[in-house]
């Protein structure tokens, strides 16, 4: 059987991925940008599940040409998740835009070329909602505009590197099919101590870090159903061409409600989660909608706040938090 290949194999959502692969029996290839961290993504797999001795680890950097050809070599599939994803936004926006672009491209065009059936490419929600419109309600069909005024360097990197994705795929994709994914904000349980984008805030939360909460309104998906729409994405032949809102059922959630989930469901462990909101004005309340997942692709999110329960579940075993008193 030939070997799926993951990019970006070390990282919050790929870990899960690349256990999902395994339990369902397939072999996978997984890009890192250094193989010095390999033993800790074969422990995250492990953990998630995941037999590793199916696990092949490769190196390949985004911003580079080597690597990606013997990467994709043999493989019929390819989930390209690796982009850079940022704690803080950076002062040049090109840290982050370039390698979300090029990296992209690159992975594009080494798969077209060793006639690889599909990618699926990890975007986001950041590529399709952060241009402000009336109702604020979302679809595939919407786009975010990356010359929006005061447009963050990450979400500009996501809309440029998947309209690039498009872009190259319609004019020369060869054979190769493309599918992507646009997950809203990621929670739910990490596999390794190395923590990554949203679960920083959970952690903040519940360590006390973060005192008030920002005044923030967010969709949530939980990592394990990402994944899932991955396998999703790549196995239904109709999802071909197509994007793929990935967001849990039911209202986006403010930080506040939150932190009033893990209050409630934690109990004493979660003191210190913050019981106030920042100052300032009410910020809009997104309705993203999941209905092409849901109806094309079967797929089925878990409720939120199982997610956000479970998000820090994994903090305490992996012994980010302290014991639990
Ligand atoms: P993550 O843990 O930071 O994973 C990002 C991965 O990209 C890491 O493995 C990282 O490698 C790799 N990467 C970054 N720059 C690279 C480069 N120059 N060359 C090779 N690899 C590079 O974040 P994540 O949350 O799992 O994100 C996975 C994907 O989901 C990304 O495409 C992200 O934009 C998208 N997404 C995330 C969220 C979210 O809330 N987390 C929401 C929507 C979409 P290293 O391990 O070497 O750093």
């Amino acid at each position: 059987m030939s070997p799926v290949l993951v990019t970006g194999g070390s990282g919050y959502l790929a870990t899960h991925l690349i256990a999902a692969l395994l339990r369902a029996g397939r072999p996978v290839r997984a890009t890192v940008r250094s193989t010095a961290g390999e033993t800790g993504l074969r422990a995250a797999v492990r953990r998630g599940g995941g037999d590793d001795g199916g696990l092949e680890v490769v190196a390949a950097d985004l911003m580079a040409d080597g690597g990606w050809p013997a990467a994709v070599a043999g493989c019929e599939e390819v989930h390209h998740v690796a982009s850079p994803v940022p704690v803080a936004q950076p002062e040049d926006p090109d840290e982050l835009i370039v390698p979300a672009r090029e990296g992209t491209l690159r992975v594009l065009r080494a798969a077209r070329d060793a006639g690889v059936r599909r990618v699926v490419l990890t975007s986001s929600f950041a590529a399709v909602g952060y241009t402000p419109k009336p109702g604020a309600e979302f679809t595939e069909a919407d786009w975010t505009d990356p010359d929006t005024p005061g447009l963050a360097a990450y979400p500009r990197s996501k809309a440029i590197a998947e309209r690039a994705a498009w872009e190259l795929m319609g004019r020369d994709g060869g054979d190769t099919e493309l599918v992507v994914v646009n997950p809203t904000a990621i929670l739910g349980p990490a596999l390794t101590a190395d923590l990554r984008s949203s679960t920083q805030l959970v952690k903040a939360m519940l360590d006390g870090t973060m005192s008030v909460a920002p005044r923030q309104r967010f969709g949530v998906v939980d990592v394990r159903d990402v994944a899932d729409l991955h396998l999703r994405a790549m196995a239904a032949p109709e999802a071909a061409g197509k994007r793929f809102l990935a967001v849990a059922d039911g209202p986006t959630l403010s930080l506040l409600e939150v932190a009033q989930i893990l209050r409630r469901r934690l109990g004493p462990p979660a003191r210190r989660v913050p019981t106030r909101e920042a100052p300032g004005d009410e910020p809009p309340r997104p309705i993203i909608h999941n209905d092409r997942a849901r109806g094309e692709l079967g797929w089925r999110p878990r409720a939120v706040e199982t997610t956000v329960v479970e998000t820090a579940e994994s903090l305490w075993k992996l012994g980010l938090l302290e014991a639990v008193p």
